[in-house]
């Protein structure tokens, strides 16, 4: 059985690459880090993706290739933590751990209606760019919208970038207003937040993006389900816990 210091469970996925790179300028040389990806992915690019400012293929690198020297990686899955025993499930003795195996995104799916990833993502203009292998199809589907209602999402819960479901609805946009037809795409966003951003300053600002491109924004609001056959998406009033077209955010722009 080895022994480590510090194992970093996760840490080949942005979070802990980061930490493997911080402790080895720090000099700490028995370091060792659980992951069994074989494949990295820059999850930032995929709002660029899904807005045609980049290709998905440049979001990829071998994993290999970004992991850094001198720690000891142990391809493998860990199925539990014992901080009693100090001790992961991977037969790993250690001293100091640090846990950041990411997080996997759920997805609406309303009662009675079969809305999983597999059915209802991909296909019909419905799509997330939280997926490798949908954030392409997000970028087609925005790419064939002439007109029509646009509808960008954020669930409430935790999620990778709060910001990403704003960048997606503004480079949308800005696409449509380059192609001339955004008069004609009613663009709508949905946000579990009270406001636009936590802080106020930038939040008074994006109310003011969101106005100049015609985007109503619905606050403490969330998309329950999406029924793509109908190109229906019903959104909650999460105050209330109904279905309704909730507050909109207003802000200081002329
Ligand atoms: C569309 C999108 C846009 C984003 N935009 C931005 C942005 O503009 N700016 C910004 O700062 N952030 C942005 N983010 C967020 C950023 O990408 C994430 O915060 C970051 O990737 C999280 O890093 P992580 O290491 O926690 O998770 P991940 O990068 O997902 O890595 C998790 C790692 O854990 C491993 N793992 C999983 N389970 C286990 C297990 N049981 N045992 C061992 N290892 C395991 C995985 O293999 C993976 O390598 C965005 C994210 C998305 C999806």
């Amino acid at each position: 059985m080895a022994g480590h210091k510090i194992v970093v469970v996760g840490g080949g996925g942005s979070a802990g690459l980061t930490d493997d790179a911080r402790l080895k300028r720090q000099g700490r040389t028995d370091v060792a880090v659980i992951d069994p990806a074989s494949t990295h992915y820059h999850q930032p690019l995929w709002t660029l993706v899904g807005g045609g400012r980049a290709p998905v293929e440049a979001s990829v690198k071998p994993q290999s290739k970004v992991m850094p020297k001198g720690v000891a990686w142990i391809q493998r899955a860990a199925v539990g933590v014992d901080p009693r025993r100090r001790a992961g499930d991977a037969r790993r003795r250690l001293q100091r751990r640090l846990r950041v195996p990411g997080h996997v995104p759920g997805h609406p799916a309303g009662p009675g209606e079969d809305h999983r990833p597999g059915q209802t993502l991909g296909r019909d203009g419905v799509s997330s760019n939280h997926l490798y292998e949908l954030a392409p199809a997000t970028w087609k589907f925005i790419r064939d919208t002439r007109s029509g209602t646009a509808t960008f999402t954020m669930p409430s819960g935790p999620i990778k970038c709060a910001g990403a479901p704003q960048k997606i609805a503004y480079l949308a946009a800005d696409y449509w207003r380059e192609q001339g037809v955004l008069d004609k795409v009613d663009i709508h966003l949905v946000l579990p937040t009270p406001g636009m951003f936590g802080v106020k300053e930038f939040s008074d600002v994006l109310v003011c993006v969101a106005k100049r491109y015609g985007i109503t924004v619905h606050l403490q609001s969330e998309a329950i389900s999406v029924n793509p056959d109908a190109r229906e998406v019903t959104i909650a009033d999460l105050e209330s816990s109904s279905p309704s077209s909730a507050r909109t955010a207003a802000g200081p722009c002329a």
